[in-house]
């Protein structure tokens, strides 16, 4: 279809308003754009985050030299035509507003060729006005490289975060579209480094090698089901492979990289019972479905879209990653739930007449009294006495508290006890934890961590906290990084960094312990700051104070 400027009535009815936010919005604009044009070799290649220069190339159908100009103008579009086709979308683009909105805030130069002219059109626009035309041979394909973004708008420039923070978005955007499209070759260069490159054989598993790395997947497991008229296909991780944020969670519908709460949770539902509460699975999952079934026009970044049937996709899916997890034997954990939750527990409360017993009575903040111990119930809870009736000690957010504030203590003091590995060991990292790496290394070494660049991604640790000695070291740098990537959390970095090694450093629910290791721990945790809490805020403990217990026995009324 020739590029023309979409009519009003079609206008009016488009979740319009393509804001320009960050350098990110500019790269996934202009992916999109080449993926529609049906490139299969894609490269981007950005300068300091994407700030002073993005340049996006393809070999897709290129723009012909008559519609060069109309592309820039806005609600201009190739992709739809009429209000009959804003029902059956199935390009990523359609609202003709990509081109224009960037090309309003900066500079742009565009250079594309069609399979039927024998030369290519180049333009260079500033502020949305042509300042040059010529013609330029090159081969089938288009480019767009986009100056100084935000160049005029400085205002917008200052809540840009670090040049780092920029390429960690940008590397996961490009990851998400890597993933989405196997049969796509990316190539993802950030300050002439080279990032991320795909083979673009159509493979899936080959795309998750160059992204997580070849162990996880090597073990991923296969789903594949059509019911109806949805189809799903890709892959998900074993309970084993589970990671401690949501980040490793792709859904693609029809191929568009979507958010999507409802599909994040028919994944994380098919694993209840195989993964930690604070656990997510690893998942890639394409979802096809007729585009009449489907809304995208609902959001300007096309980001979320809309099931006409929400409950049977989130049943197919669920199904889906189940089949999936049946293939394989898993044990299944056995951890216990908190009884309380964190919000209950952060606000005060009065006990109701009619409240069972069972409830916490005092804040995190108080005092510890001395604690004598009596037992362990379920290897997971330690039973005290105090001098005002029971406690109920979740061992291991106690020991998380202990850690937490012992970690601390030696970063403050900066003793931190480093251990050397004998025998390093090498990790991969995704570009995106390669980015939080290379922002947050410095902060890494203070805390005892050695790692060193190992080539194309891989990474050898030569030294870790003594502390950790016993644990995981893969499993802690993933969590580690993903918790300093994550921005839900406004806590200063070092708290980040202890919080995350508390985590993965300590004792289990689950793990039997000898009275002198429960007395140790009590005793232990008396001395900590805040030994009510775990650093997430959690209960470490329940207390059943003794005029609750005479309550309920009907001692007293
Ligand atoms: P939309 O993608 O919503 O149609 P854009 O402003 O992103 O709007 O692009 C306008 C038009 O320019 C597209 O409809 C398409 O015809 C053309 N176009 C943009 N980028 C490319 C590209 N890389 N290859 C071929 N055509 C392109
Ligand atoms: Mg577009």
């Amino acid at each position: 279809m020739p590029i023309k400027v979409l009519e009003s009535d079609i206008v009016a009815k488009i979740a319009a308003g393509e804001v320009i936010e960050r350098p990110v919005s500019v790269v996934k604009e202009l992916v999109e754009n080449s993926l529609d044009a049906g490139a299969t070799q894609i490269t981007v290649e950005t300068q300091a985050g994407g700030v002073e220069q993005i340049k996006v190339s393809d070999n897709g159908t290129g723009i012909p030299a008559s519609e060069l100009e109309i592309a820039f103008h806005r609600y201009a579009t190739s992709k739809i035509d009429d209000l009959s086709d804003l029902e059956k979308i199935t390009s990523l683009g359609f609202r003709g507003e990509a081109l224009p909105s960037i090309a309003t805030v900066t500079e742009v130069e565009i250079f594309t060729r069609t399979s039927s002219e024998v030369v290519g059109s180049y333009l260079h626009l500033r502020k949305g006005e042509v300042i040059q035309r010529e013609s330029r041979a090159r081969p089938q394909g288009t480019t767009v490289t986009v100056h100084h973004l935000f160049r005029f708008f400085p205002a917008r420039l200052k809540f840009l975060k670090s040049v780092n923070t920029e390429n960690s978005h940008i590397a996961h955007l490009v990851s998400q579209y890597a993933l989405a499209f196997p049969e796509v070759k990316f190539t993802l260069v950030l300050d002439k480094r080279p990032s991320l490159r795909t083979i673009g054989n159509g493979e899936l598993r080959e795309v998750i090698v160059e992204i997580y790395g070849l162990e996880i997947a090597q073990s991923m497991l296969q789903i594949e089901q059509g019911d109806g008229l949805t189809k799903i296909n890709g892959l998900t991780s074993p309970p084993s492979l589970a990671r401690s944020s949501r980040n490793y969670l792709s859904f693609f519908v029809n191929r568009r990289w979507v958010r999507s709460p409802l599909l994040t949770r028919a994944t994380e539902e098919a694993y209840h019972g195989l993964l930690m509460d604070d656990k997510h699975p690893i998942s890639v999952i394409n979802i096809f479905i007729p585009a009449q079934e489907l809304d995208v026009n609902i959001h300007p970044a096309k980001a979320q879209i809309k099931f006409c049937h929400e409950q049977a996709v989130f049943s197919s899916v669920q199904k889906a990653i189940k089949k999936a997890l049946a293939s394989t034997p898993i044990a299944s954990i056995k951890s216990v739930p908190f009884s309380v939750s964190s919000e209950q527990w952060q606000r005060p409360r009065m006990i109701m007449d009619n409240e069972p017993a069972f409830v916490v009575t005092q804040l995190p903040t108080m005092e510890l009294p001395v604690l004598r111990l009596l037992g362990q119930l379920a290897n997971t809870y330690i039973i005290a006495e105090g001098p005002d009736g029971l406690y109920l000690i979740d061992q291991h957010a106690a020991h998380e508290r202990i850690l937490y504030d012992r970690i601390l203590a030696q970063w403050a003091q900066k003793e931190f006890e480093v251990q050397g590995l004998l025998q390093p060991i090498t990790m991969e990292l995704s570009p995106r934890e390669e980015e939080t790496l290379r922002a947050s290394n410095e902060f890494l070494v203070e805390f005892g961590f050695t790692i060193e660049p190992f080539g194309n991604r891989s990474y050898m640790i030569r030294a870790i906290p003594a502390l950790m000695a016993r644990a995981n070291i893969i499993e802690i740098i993933t969590a580690l990084l993903n918790k300093l990537a994550s921005k839900d959390s406004p806590n200063p970095w070092e708290e980040k960094i202890a919080q995350s090694l508390a985590c993965h450093g300590t004792i289990r629910a689950g793990q039997q312990l000898s009275n002198e290791e429960m007395r140790e721990l009590i005793k232990q945790l008396e001395q900590t700051k805040q030994p009510r809490a775990c650093p997430h805020g959690r209960p470490t403990m329940i207390h059943l104070s003794s005029h609750q217990l005479d309550k309920e026995f009907g001692r007293i009324s």
